[in-house]
């Protein structure tokens, strides 16, 4: 049990990738605070699974953020891992791209990454120790058409995850991004229809010349395995990792196009 007495924050994880590093880190021993929305019912189960408690703050609302970090300091211990996981997608040409979807996306996917590390860290630097860990994208790398605001995002929570490295790197607080390649979960789900739209495909093709297409590997990256490398970053091995970018896209976009 590598992490008995650590208090995990993982945002975005009633689903997805954030449950599976959720579950990991809680099988570790952390006592986890989860976040993000879904089936009452279903997010019971997964609190009392997990003996973690969930906070049900809208990550596009810094206040929210605030009462959320607050409440996970008063009731389980400030965070000494931080995942930064949470995020949305929305598909369309950069011309008809609406407005408020472009605010959603660049609030929770890159602005809320700022207001929980900024609320975080004088903590973790206090303790001298501290795991900061950000689900970017491979679209923090590269770009794909009609995913303008994404793109955007994922590129800013890299660039803002090495200024964060670089300021805590003597206070035993690393900050890294994962960046996986295409997981099966529902954002990715959701996404077909509008991608069908976009570029006038099949499913099928949407399926196997888009997202299947830009692995190599051709097979998704599971959860699981990006809980994994979560889990190794939480490793006091890891602490000379900070301020990395680490790719899981099987031989993906990123690499072939520094190939060619
Ligand atoms: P998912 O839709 O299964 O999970 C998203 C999580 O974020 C859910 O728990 C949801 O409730 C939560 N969430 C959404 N809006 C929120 C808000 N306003 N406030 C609080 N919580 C909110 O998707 P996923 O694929 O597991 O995505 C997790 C992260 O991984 C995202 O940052 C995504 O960009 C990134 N990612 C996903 C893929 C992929 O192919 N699925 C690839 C690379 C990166």
């Amino acid at each position: 049990m590598i992490l008995e007495g650590k208090v995990a924050l993982v945002t975005g994880s009633t689903s997805g990738i954030g449950l599976a590093i959720a579950r990991t880190l809680a099988a570790e021993g952390a006592r986890i605070m989860l976040n993000g929305f879904g089936d009452p019912a279903e997010i019971e189960k997964i609190r009392s699974e997990l003996g973690a408690l969930h906070d049900g703050a809208d990550l596009s609302d810094p206040a929210q953020i605030e009462n959320m970090v607050r409440r996970c300091t008063d009731e389980l211990g400030a965070p000494d891992i931080l995942v930064n996981n949470a995020g949305i997608q929305h598909v369309s040409p950069v011309e008809s791209f609406p407005p408020e979807k472009w605010n959603a996306i660049l609030a929770i996917n890159l602005s809320a990454v700022f207001h929980t590390t900024r609320l975080s860290i004088p903590s973790m630097k206090a303790k001298q120790w501290g795991r900061i860990i950000n689900t970017a994208s491979a679209h923090s790398l590269v770009a794909s058409p009609n995913k303008s605001a994404y793109v955007a995002a994922k590129h800013g929570v890299a660039g803002f995850t090495k200024s964060v490295a670089l300021e805590a790197a003597r206070d035993g607080v690393t900050a890294n991004c994962i960046s996986p390649g295409y997981v099966w979960t529902t954002l990715v789900e959701n996404q077909i229809p509008d991608t069908m739209k976009a570029r006038n495909l099949t499913r099928e093709q949407v399926m196997n010349d888009v997202l299947l297409a830009a692995q190599p590997t051709k097979r998704f990256v599971t959860p699981e395995e990006v809980a994994a490398l979560a889990l190794f970053l939480c490793r006091d091995e890891a602490k000379s990792i900070t301020g990395a970018n680490l790719s899981m896209d099987g031989a993906g976009l990123p690499l072939r196009l520094r190939l060619m």
